[in-house]
C-alpha cells in the first residue's frame, strides 16, 4: 500500500544516509531539558533571551488568557481580530518604526504569505542561498523566475539583478550560521536598481541593536529602507507567532490578498497579550543582551583555543562545523553524554557536507554553564 507514495523507501534512504530525523519529548525548565528522566543543559533553543519560561510571561499569558479567554474564534477579517492584537501592532510599529503591521501565527506561514501575495510570473525573485526553508521552499513553487545568489556574495546578487523586476529576499542573521546579512549592500543594490527588499529577522530581532530593534537597527539603517519587515515571536520573544511590517499600502494589500491570513483562525489575544509583555521586557534588557554578548565572547575564546572551527557569528548562534554528517551526530550524542543538550543539523537544512552542531546560548545561561559547554567539548576532543 506504501508503495503509492513510496513512504518506506525515503525513510530507509534517509536512515543509511545518516539524514533520519527522530522527534524527542522533553520538558523545558528554565536553561534545562528533562529527557527520560535525565536532565541536560539546553543548548539548541532558540530561546535567546530565557523568555520562554520566565515568570514574566507565565504571568502575562495568564493575564491575557484571564482577560479575552483562550482563542480568537476566527480569522482576522471576521471577528478574530482583537484588541490585543491591534495593541500588539501598534507596539510593533513604534518598536520597529514600521507604518503597519498584520500578524501571523507562524514565521512559516508569514513568509509563503507574502511572497504568494507579490509575485507574479512576470516577477524575478532574488534570494540568499541560505534563506530558511520558509522562503525557498515558496519561491520555487511560485510562477515567477527565482535566482538563487551564494551565501552573502553581493557581486552575484548585483550580477543577476535586474532593474524594476521584482524582491530580494535575505536574512537579517542566518539561522544556521549565526552570521549577518550584509544590509548596507543590499539596500544600495535595491535602491539603484529599483527592486523590492525584504528582510526575514527571525535571529535578529530582541538580541541585535539598541533596545533590541534587530539587524538593521545594529547597522543603522532606517527601517524605511527595506519596503517589507518579516519577524517571529517564537525565538528572542519566547512565545510563538510572526509578523509582517511595511508600509499601509503593503500591509491593507497583504489584509486583502494573503491568502493564508484572510483564511486562517487568528493567533488568540492571549497570545498576543503575552507577547507584548514579551516585546515591553525586550526594550529594555540592554544588561541581559550585554551578559548575552559575553557568554557568546567567553564560548568563542575557548572553542577557537581548543581548536574547534566555528562560524564568523556575534551572535547567540554558534554553529561548529564538522563536516560528516554522522560526526556531527556522534558529537552531539557525546556532548549529551555529558549533560549538554545541542542537535547535530545535517542536510538538507544545511548544504552537504557542512553538517555542524548548532549550539545556541541565552542570556539565561551562566558563566559556569558556558564552562560545562567547553569541558564537555574538551572532553570530546580528546
Ligand atoms: C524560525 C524561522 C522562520 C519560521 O518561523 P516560525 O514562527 O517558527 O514558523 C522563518 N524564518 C527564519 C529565518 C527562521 O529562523
Amino acid at each position: 500500500m506504501s508503495d503509492l507514495f513510496n513512504l518506506a523507501g525515503a525513510l530507509q534512504e534517509r536512515e543509511a544516509a545518516a539524514l533520519l530525523r527522530r522527534r524527542t519529548a522533553v520538558v523545558r525548565q528554565g536553561r534545562t531539558l528533562l529527557v527520560d528522566g535525565l536532565r541536560y543543559l539546553d543548548m539548541a533553543a532558540n530561546d535567546y533571551l530565557g523568555l520562554a519560561d520566565a515568570p514574566v510571561l507565565r504571568q502575562a499569558f495568564a493575564e491575557g488568557i484571564e482577560r479575552y479567554g483562550v482563542g480568537s474564534s476566527a480569522s482576522p477579517l471576521v471577528t478574530g481580530y482583537h484588541e490585543a492584537h491591534h495593541r500588539l501592532e501598534a507596539s510593533l510599529c513604534d518598536w520597529l518604526g514600521l507604518e503597519a503591521v498584520l500578524l501571523f501565527n507562524c514565521g512559516f506561514s508569514a513568509n509563503q504569505a507574502v511572497l504568494k501575495a507579490l509575485l507574479g510570473k512576470q516577477h524575478l525573485l532574488w534570494q540568499d542561498k541560505l534563506n530558511h526553508a520558509s522562503l525557498q521552499e515558496v519561491g520555487s513553487q511560485l510562477p515567477c523566475s527565482m535566482k538563487r545568489f551564494a551565501h552573502n556574495d553581493m557581486a552575484a546578487l548585483e550580477r543577476q539583478l535586474q532593474p524594476h523586476s521584482g524582491l530580494i529576499v535575505s536574512e537579517g542573521v542566518f539561522s544556521m550560521d549565526g552570521d549577518e546579512g550584509h544590509w548596507p549592500r543590499l539596500c544600495a543594490l535595491a535602491e539603484q536598481s529599483g527592486n523590492w527588499l525584504m528582510i526575514d529577522d527571525a535571529h535578529g530581532l530582541g538580541v541585535l541593536g539598541p533596545e533590541g530593534r534587530g539587524t538593521l537597527a545594529a547597522h543603522g539603517i532606517a527601517a524605511s529602507r527595506v519596503n517589507i519587515h518579516m519577524g517571529t515571536f517564537g525565538k528572542a520573544l519566547g512565545v510563538a507567532g510572526a509578523f509582517v511590517g511595511g508600509s499601509r499600502e503593503l500591509i491593507d494589500y497583504l489584509a486583502n490578498f494573503a491568502r493564508s491570513y484572510v483564511y486562517s483562525t487568528h493567533m488568540p489575544p492571549a497570545q498576543a497579550h503575552a507577547v507584548q509583555a514579551a516585546l515591553t521586557w525586550v526594550r529594555q534588557a540592554d544588561s541581559q543582551r550585554a551578559h548575552l554578548s559575553s557568554l557568546i565572547a567567553r564560548f568563542r575564546g575557548g572553542a577557537l583555543a581548543q581548536g574547534w572551527q566555528l562560524g564568523e557569528s556575534r551572535t547567540p548562534i554558534q554553529p561548529i562545523i564538522v563536516g560528516a554528517s554522522a560526526a556531527a551526530l556522534q558529537l552531539a550524542e557525546q556532548l549529551r553524554a555529558r549533560g549538554v543538550w545541542v542537535t547535530a543539523i545535517r542536510p538538507p537544512t544545511v548544504p552537504a557536507g557542512t553538517a555542524r552542531l548548532r549550539i545556541t546560548l541565552s542570556a539565561a545561561h551562566s558563566e559556569q554553564d558556558i564552562d560545562t559547554l567547553l569541558s564537555a567539548l574538551e572532553a570530546c576532543r580528546e
